[in-house]
């Protein structure tokens, strides 16, 4: 059908996720928690390697438990992405700590290291550096890494769009004290939504649990010591989670078709897909294009244009340091120029469904091909 909307990524169901919900139902395990948030949490600390798992209501409530736990208080200093949905980096507001925004590089438009180098000059004592994998693509995860830990920081690692991506071979999520996923219906997998914190310490795991079950300690009666959060991911929501998880893969590798797809039939054009280097693995999420530099063509001219073809595109993350809501906030580059805000300003995220025809495909091709001929 040519009317047909094309999303950028929606929700696709397989059909254990109502196995797993049926369960749920049949044993009267509806709600507070039950064996898919148990197993869930088994089943996705096992695919990306790690000790521990939580299941949250978000990935926002991830990052904002893993800021708890960093113990970010009032003005402390965070370095945070700069390119990169605004939920990365709430959470140091949640907790009144101070984030200073770190520059993109130009191979994985991620974190750049040397730009976190400068600012451990600058502010020497950071409480944490939160991280990204934008669109699915790793950063510069071992260099980060050492950075921290040479620094002696704490490194949480938002992965909510990298679930499934390797970099040397190793699962994103897993390099830092804290890893993040998100299960939002864009993402992708997805419970409708939910969140996952896993953490090889299995101390500060069972501390998010606890506060995600509004910090209820031990007691016969209800008895608080800490402020405590509703966080926790129910039951039936986990339950579509393990039915997704399974098709993780699938999903990944449908999503480097995609991509690739992209790439070859975009190969004449002066632009280029958003790039990651050979040690890492991406799970492909959004495919997305660069804008040569000096073209007439600009991302909205794309949008628009796909736009009135029922086909939906949408601009790169705005930077951190460019919303109003930062204003005044550091942020700190290494090179003469901010390259978060030149990705910004060339860049777009196309349709990346796993349920686009190959038809669609091309037409989506046909129509970015047309606005660069006229
Ligand atoms: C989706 C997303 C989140 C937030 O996850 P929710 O589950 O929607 O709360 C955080 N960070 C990034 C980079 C995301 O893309």
């Amino acid at each position: 059908m040519e009317n047909e909307r094309i999303f950028l990524s929606t929700p696709t169901m397989h059909g254990e996720e109502k196995e797993f919900i049926k369960e749920a139902f049949d044993t009267n395990w509806i709600a507070p928690l039950g064996k898919n948030v148990d197993e869930f949490e088994k089943e996705l600390a096992s695919y990306v390697g790690v000790s521990n798992a939580a299941a949250l209501a978000s990935g926002t409530s991830a990052l904002h438990l893993a800021a708890i736990l960093s113990d970010i208080k009032q003005d402390d200093i965070v370095f945070c992405s700069d390119l990169t949905f605004s939920a990365t980096v709430n959470p140091v507001s949640y907790e009144k700590g101070r984030q200073v925004f770190i520059d993109s590089e130009r191979e994985t438009w991620n974190m750049d290291p040397k730009a976190l180098e400068k600012a451990f000059e600058k502010y020497p004592n950071p409480k944490a550096v939160i991280i990204v994998n934008l669109y699915g693509v790793p950063a510069k995860l071992d260099e980060i890494r050492d950075i921290c830990k040479k620094h002696n920081t704490i490194l949480i690692e938002d992965a909510a769009e990298s679930l499934g991506a390797k970099y040397k071979g190793k699962q994103t999520g897993t390099f830092g004290e804290f890893g993040v996923f998100s299960f939002n219906g864009n993402k992708i997998i997805t419970t409708s939504g939910g969140g996952m914190l896993v953490s090889e310490d299995e101390k500060m795991i069972k501390k998010a649990r606890f506060l995600a079950t509004q910090a209820r300690e031990p007691f016969p009666y209800y008895q608080h010591e800490e402020i405590g959060y509703n966080y926790r991911m129910s039951n039936v929501v986990a339950g579509i989670g393990r039915g997704q998880l399974i098709h993780l893969d699938e999903h990944k590798a449908k999503k480097e078709e995609i991509y690739n797809i992209y790439k070859e039939g975009l190969s004449n054009l002066p632009l280029t897909m958003n790039p990651y280097p050979e040690c890492s693995e991406p799970n492909f999420w959004l495919s997305c294009i660069l804008i040569d530099k000096d073209c007439k063509v600009k991302p909205l001219d794309i949008i628009q244009k796909l736009g009135e073809h029922n086909i939906e595109a949408r601009h790169i993350w705005k930077p951190m340091h460019m919303q109003p809501v930062f204003d005044g906030y550091d942020y700190i580059i290494s090179e003469k120029d901010s390259v978060s805000e030149d990705i910004f300003e060339r860049g777009l995220c196309l349709p990346s469904d796993i349920k686009m025809t190959l038809e669609q495909q091309n037409r989506v091709i046909e129509i970015i091909k047309e606005c660069f001929y006229v």
